[in-house]
């Protein structure tokens, strides 16, 4: 081959090459998994599966698909999406336990703020405190009672260690002080936690609105009180439950809240894109009437932003290693 000739053939190979790298921008025809490291159908996978498709309206022709990674309290998923390839196809969707795990998981295979690029607060969810259908106790007080009276005999179901169901139980336990000691039950997520507190398997959960709302107006399941500091007045089936300091407890407050995030090293431009997507996607109406019927608060403010998101994980650790630390409940 001459070498002009040749020279011609290679910048024709390039810009072959280039072509529908520049025609197509991210997320172009592949499609993007959101990473829930939790059981399919509980409280995470169903923000996911909302969002999903909100997500997929703010991207035309983009395809999110929920993947579920379940297992020891959210940090197997977590793992997956901190090693996964840097380039946007890959997410994940976690909660509070980004900030609970390293407290409770001394050996921690991932680190929260350092091996994640931030893309943005999702939500806040409060919980409530349910129990089996046939629990004897219909208020919180004849709950508490119950508990005192039976301790060390029932079941508390969670969705592993680092899960916001196991912190709100710990926490709720912590603050009834001694007497009503329970044994904790880990599931890979409240979803097959649930359904064996309906079966009656097991007693007490305290899990997100998201994923009791339904059973609790379906009468499938008994709920005692909201962890909120103020009542949920807005929600037609929670507006009634009292809050547990109202209950007596000191400060009881749980909120917890979903984001959503990349693996270290995505470039700033695929971070970019999927930041004003779930910006826009966070104002979506049909996402936000959705969630707000299950109990959940989406976020549209500047707590969105990554580095107020990224500065509020960091404090969050701090708060929930100090309670942990308290309780001395470690998975490791
Ligand atoms: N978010 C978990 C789930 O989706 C529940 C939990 O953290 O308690 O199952």
């Amino acid at each position: 081959m001459k070498p002009l000739f040749a020279l011609a053939a290679l910048a024709a190979t390039v810009s072959l090459m280039s072509a529908p790298a520049q025609a197509q921008a991210f997320p172009g025809g592949k499609p993007v998994s959101l990473v829930v490291p939790f059981a399919a159908g509980g409280p995470t996978d169903r923000v996911a599966r909302d969002l999903a498709e909100a997500m997929r309206k703010q991207m035309p022709g983009s395809n999110f698909v929920v993947e579920n990674a379940a297992g020891a309290g959210g940090t197997i998923g977590a793992n997956k999406v901190a090693k996964a390839a840097p380039d946007g196809y890959t997410l994940l969707l976690f909660h509070i336990g980004m900030a609970a795990t390293p407290a409770m998981y001394r050996k921690l295979t991932y680190k929260p703020l350092e091996d994640f690029e931030y893309l943005g607060l999702i939500n806040e969810v409060p919980m409530t405190l349910v129990g089996k259908p046939q629990l004897p106790a219909n208020t919180y007080r004849d709950f508490e009672n119950y508990i005192r009276a039976n301790a060390g005999k029932l079941n508390l179901a969670h969705a592993g260690l680092g899960s916001a169901s196991h912190l709100c139980g710990l926490l709720w336990q912590a603050a009834l002080k001694n007497g009503e000691a329970m044994t904790t039950i880990p599931f890979g997520g409240t979803a097959p936690a649930m359904n064996a507190l309906v079966g009656g398997q097991v007693d007490v959960m305290c899990d997100q609105t998201t994923n009791t709302t339904q059973q609790i107006e379906g009468g499938r399941i008994k709920a005692f009180a909201v962890t909120t500091a103020k009542p949920l007045s807005n929600n037609k089936v929670l507006k009634d439950y009292p809050t547990l300091q109202e209950m007596g407890l000191k400060g009881f407050n749980l909120t917890i809240w979903h984001g959503l995030y990349a693996p270290k090293g995505t470039p700033p431009a695929v971070t970019a894109a999927l930041n004003t997507a779930l910006k826009a996607a966070l104002k979506d109406a049909d996402f936000i009437k959705k969630q707000d019927g299950l109990g959940a608060i989406v976020v549209t403010d500047n707590r969105v932003e990554p580095a107020n998101h990224k500065a509020f994980v960091a404090a969050e650790m701090t708060k929930i290693k100090t309670a942990v630390d308290a309780a001395k409940q470690y998975a490791d």
